[in-house]
C-alpha cells in the first residue's frame, strides 16, 4: 500500500503482508477491488495495458470481487454475530468461519490493501473479543494495525499496547455478558409468570 507523508513530503510504500525475496510488487492506478472493464477504462489515460494476474483473468477476477461484495461483515458476519450472542452453545466457529473464509479469499487474490480486508480484520477482532480468545483478538488486530500504518502512517505499537486495547475494547467479554443479563431476564420473566 502507499501513502503520501506530508511531513516527508514523501510517497512510503507499506507492506501489509510477508513479501518474498526477488518478489515483483506492483501498485495500483485505479480502485483495484472494481470490475476488470472500469479498471481497464480507468488505466486508458495512462497509455497502458495493465498485465498483473487479475487483469490477464477477468472472468475469475471478477467473479472473486463479487463474492466479496456480497459477502462483507455488514451484510452478513454481524447478523450471525447478533445470533451467536443470544444463542447459548452455539460454538465459536459458528461466529469467525465465514469471515476467515473471505479473508483467504483476500489474500489468495491478493487485495490486501483493500477496505474489505480490513473490515474483515475488524470484524474478527470484536468477535474475538466478545469471546474474551485473547490469543486470536491479538493477532488480527496486529494485522488491522498494519494495516492502518499502511494507509496512513504511524508508529507500530507494541504488544503490551495492544494487549490493552484487546482488554479495553468495549466488545470484550460480550458474549458473557449479553449470556448473563438474558439468564437475569429470564429469571424475572420466570418470577412475573409465577405470581
Ligand atoms: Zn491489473
Amino acid at each position: 500500500m502507499r501513502y503520501f507523508n506530508k511531513v516527508t513530503f514523501g510517497m512510503e510504500f507499506r507492506a501489509v503482508r510477508s513479501i518474498k525475496a526477488g518478489e515483483e510488487l506492483f501498485t495500483y492506478y485505479t480502485d483495484p477491488v472494481i470490475h476488470t472493464s472500469s479498471r481497464q477504462e480507468d488505466l486508458k489515460p495512462y497509455g497502458f495495458q495493465c498485465g498483473c494476474e487479475s487483469c490477464r483473468t477477468p472472468s475469475d477476477s471478477d467473479f472473486v470481487r463479487m463474492q466479496l461484495y456480497r459477502n462483507t461483515p455488514m451484510l452478513v458476519d454481524y447478523k450471525r454475530l447478533v445470533v451467536f450472542l443470544m444463542t447459548p452453545g452455539l460454538p465459536e466457529s459458528y461466529v469467525v468461519d465465514h469471515s476467515l473464509q473471505q479473508l483467504e479469499l483476500i489474500e489468495r487474490t491478493g487485495l490486501e490493501g483493500s477496505e474489505f480486508y480490513s473490515s474483515h480484520l475488524k470484524f474478527l477482532v470484536e468477535a474475538y473479543c466478545a469471546v474474551e480468545n485473547l490469543q486470536k483478538a491479538l493477532i488480527y488486530l496486529r494485522k488491522l494495525e498494519d494495516f492502518k500504518r499502511a494507509e496512513s502512517g504511524g508508529e507500530e505499537k507494541s504488544v503490551k499496547t495492544l494487549m490493552q486495547m484487546v482488554k479495553e475494547h468495549p466488545r470484550w467479554g460480550w458474549k458473557t455478558k449479553i449470556q448473563g443479563a438474558m439468564e437475569v431476564a429470564g429469571f424475572y420473566a420466570h418470577c412475573s409468570s409465577v405470581l
